[in-house]
């Protein structure tokens, strides 16, 4: 058992705490990895959206100036015309055309705030970008403006400038963002003023991860990637560590069970193989003693030396009782592996039951008043007979007698009963004997069990008597029980059901 112990815990609980401690620390170092991998990923991510997306506004900006080109170079710049390139250009939220002079050409009026608006962006513009023409992005107040430097037919340069409709922008321009491998993270545009512009998801409850910065054509604007709350990568490594954790003791919990199990089982056949070799110790010396008593008596009787014929008489009768002995023991371990190995039969026959009580008693005769025993026999009058296999429970009634003479100390005294009790019929034997203690009285009938060993010093037997007692009383669709206190004796029953017989 101690080996058994040492065993669990070298070869089970150490390699289990072991795994636990390695499991836990290459979750800890997979946590911080993945969180790195993580915000890598991210930041690629946002930068490749924020190139994106300012590509795609630079093309469609490029196709509105494209078309604004012919208007201002053409003949004569009209209102309608203007109008008429606006209206394929939803981008656009204001133009305005300006010549060299700062005249503008387009529109015809301005509102309050739009005035303000050009006025910045009319200074903001140096000579020599009008020189040099091209484009440029500027923040103006709070509109971003693209100012472009057009040609007309006579060369002359003029100022289209032309600021977003932000309704426009969302719908054409950053909503064509790469998405796709978002994953569990949200797409945002924040303004100058760090204003969301745009989100492909609502951003409550959600933590920003990374920042990219936009090129010239979002001045001041910022591409963010935000995370909703409990989906970051350190959450989720967070889930499998519980779920780890959880399985974890789930194993252990299989692991200790399985070795309580076996545990167990192992001292269940540790107990068994003491048993067995008891039982053959107990079984050799059992044979021994009636064979030298028999031998010893033989021998004396041989010899012719014994003149007195009481005498002679009595050790007759000690051969007789001792052979009798020898086969009752015989026949027990003979029924017992029957039994163990299933091969045991019974032939049932209607048995008167009186007769059966008093054979088993008379082979005890004289044991019985050699010992000083008070025996007291009572059978029911007009007891039915009972189908029965009457060699076999003549048998189980002189291993219960056997037992009690055996187990009886000072008060030598047996009762056997046969009644009807419950509509079944009860076959007891009563000693005053040494009683069984109760916690022992469940396993007595087990197979080669015997009570604690000072309990039984001296009292030889093989533990395989009751196994066969229950054996036949089960096989008779009966049972047997007893009641015993230790110190005032014990009563074993045998239950039989009463099935008359035909005849
Ligand atoms: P054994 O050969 O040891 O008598 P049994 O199977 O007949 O084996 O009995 C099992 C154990 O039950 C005995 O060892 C004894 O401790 C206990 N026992 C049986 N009958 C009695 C009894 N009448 N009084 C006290 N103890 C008994």
């Amino acid at each position: 058992m101690a080996r058994f112990s040492a065993f669990a815990l070298g070869a089970i609980a150490l390699p289990a705490a072991i795994l636990a401690v390695f499991g836990y620390l290459s979750l800890r170092q997979w946590e911080a990895s993945s969180e790195l991998l993580f915000r890598e990923q991210a930041r690629d991510m946002a930068v490749m959206a924020a190139e994106k997306i300012e590509m795609v506004l630079l093309r469609a900006e490029d196709e509105i100036v494209r078309r604004i080109q012919p208007v201002v170079g053409g003949p004569g710049l009209t209102p309608d015309a203007v109008q008429a390139v606006l209206a394929g250009a939803p981008l656009v939220r204001r133009l305005y055309l300006f010549d060299r002079q700062g005249r503008r050409l387009f529109p015809a009026a301005l509102g309050e705030e739009e005035a303000g608006v050009v006025a910045g962006l009319l200074a903001e513009l140096s000579p020599g970008f009008w020189e040099r023409g091209g484009r440029r992005h500027l923040l103006v107040g709070d509109e971003v403006i693209l100012a472009a430097v057009l040609k007309t037919a006579r060369g002359e340069p003029v100022l289209a400038a032309f600021s977003r409709d932000l309704e426009a922008l969302r719908r054409e321009i950053l909503e064509q963002a790469p998405g796709g491998a978002e994953g569990s993270t949200i797409l945002a545009v924040l303004d100058h003023r760090d204003r969301p512009v745009w989100s492909r998801a609502p951003l409550e409850r959600a933590d920003p991860v990374v920042t990219a910065p936009f090129g010239e054509a979002f001045p001041s604007w910022q591409l963010v990637l935000y995370q909703p709350q409990g989906a970051s990568p350190r959450e989720a490594v967070r889930r499998q560590i519980t779920i780890f954790t959880v399985a974890f003791g789930l194993l252990l919990v299989v692991i200790v069970v399985g070795l309580v199990a076996t545990y167990r089982l192992v001292r269940r056949e540790t107990e068994m193989a003491r048993l067995k070799s008891d039982f053959v110790a107990n079984v050799s010396h059992d044979l021994k003693t009636p064979l030298s008593l028999i031998r010893m008596f033989g021998e004396t009787l041989e010899m012719g030396r014994v003149t007195d014929e009481a005498r002679r008489r009595e050790y007759y009768r000690v051969i007789t009782r001792e052979s009798e002995r020898l086969s009752r023991l015989i026949d027990n371990v003979l029924d017992f592996s029957r039994i163990d190995g299933g091969r045991r039969t019974y032939a049932m026959a209607p048995t008167a039951v009186e007769p059966l009580v008093r054979e088993a008693l008379e082979a005890f005769g004289y044991p019985l008043t050699q010992e000083g025993f008070v025996v007291e026999v009572a059978v029911a009058q007009d007891l039915p007979e009972v189908s029965l296999d009457a060699d076999a429970v003549g048998q189980a009634l002189a291993n219960l007698v056997d037992n009690a003479v055996k187990y009886s100390g000072e008060r030598k005294a047996l009762r056997v009963e046969a009644a009807v009790r419950d509509g079944q019929l009860a076959l007891s034997v009563a000693d005053e004997g040494i009683g069984i203690p109760p916690e022992e009285q469940g396993r007595i009938f087990e197979k080669f069990y015997r009570v604690g060993r000072s309990e039984t010093q001296g009292r030889r037997g093989s533990g395989v008597g009751l196994a066969l007692v229950r054996h036949v009383a089960l096989a008779h669709g009966g049972r047997v029980t007893v009641e015993s206190r230790p110190g005032a004796g014990s009563r074993f029953t045998l239950w039989f059901p009463l099935r008359r017989s035909a005849g």
